[in-house]
């Protein structure tokens, strides 16, 4: 871990050395925002709908970010890194106040951060804990702000669960840091996109691959009994990829281990994100 090449404020160094102020809001409100961008080859995957994402989500929190800088500093992360295959975690948070207040400065300077990790994408498993999504109502913006979360994932690991799939008023929303698929009567279904949803990058190039390949997705609101007849669940993330869900804990719910559209739609996955 203590090789880790980071970026703050436009000095690169390593993770260890990097120093904020208590004063960050990024450290007393979580007032920032983060994009995870894999790569794969020393290529990061789906760079450009990365930033696209960053930019709505500084334009919801009213951030304006300098996009050039950006890349440029993801760029150079990737090619800092010591494997070839990773994540760069990069974040941008308001700014650091002169004193703690709610309302900030107009003229506060966004703070720069992140670093490139060296990460197999090898195939991981979940286990998840079905639980009512207490989150804000701003879910669809990628806030560093992710106390429920934690919150709730934290609880899950207690249970042996490694990740959760959150319901609001009974609907299927998505886990707690992936979205979710499931196949019902050998159909794909995911939750559609709202306000309760963060817009998963891997989740639209999924449904995208699948649907080039004529694999029908519906996307709609789902309820947990619907989520709970399916014959398999999976999770999408940058970092996850494309998750199986061996388990989903609540009443007597049981998903097959083996489902021949659920290892079609993984060779699939395999193929457009990784040409393996
Ligand atoms: N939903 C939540 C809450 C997440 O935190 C993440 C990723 O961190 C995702 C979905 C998946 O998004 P992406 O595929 O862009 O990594």
């Amino acid at each position: 871990m203590n090789q880790v090449k980071a970026v703050f404020q436009g000095d690169f160094d390593l993770l260890e050395n990097i120093k904020i102020s208590p004063l960050s809001r990024g450290y007393t409100f979580s007032d920032g925002i983060y994009e995870v961008v894999p790569f794969h080859n020393n290529i990061p995957i789906a760079f450009d709908e990365h930033i696209i994402r960053f930019k709505k989500s500084a334009d919801a929190m009213n951030i304006v970010f300098d996009e050039s800088k950006v890349i440029d500093e993801m760029s150079q992360l990737i090619d800092m890194c010591d494997g070839n295959n990773g994540y760069v975690y990069y974040q941008i948070s308001r700014g650091v106040d002169e004193i703690r207040s709610h309302i900030h400065n107009s003229n506060i300077e966004p703070e720069y951060f992140g670093y490139s990790l060296n990460y197999d994408f090898e195939d991981k498993k979940f286990k998840v804990l079905l639980c009512e999504d207490i989150r804000w109502g701003r879910c669809d913006i990628k806030s560093t702000s992710l106390l429920a979360n934690t919150l709730m994932m934290n609880n899950a690991a207690l249970k042996g669960c490694n990740e959760i799939i959150m319901h609001k008023d009974g609907i299927i929303t998505e886990a707690g840091a992936s979205n979710v698929f499931f196949i019902i009567d050998n159909t794909i279904c995911t939750p559609s996109l709202n306000n309760n949803i963060l817009p998963g990058i891997t989740r639209d190039m999924s449904i995208k691959i699948f649907r080039k390949n004529n694999i029908n997705v519906f996307e709609d609101n789902f309820s947990i009994e619907q989520l709970l007849s399916a014959s398999k669940v999976w999770l999408t993330s940058s970092t996850k990829g494309m998750a199986e869900v061996t388990d989903v804990y609540s009443e007597n719910h049981s998903i097959e281990s083996e489902n021949t559209l659920f290892n079609k739609c993984e060779d699939i996955f395999r193929t457009a994100f990784f040409n393996d």
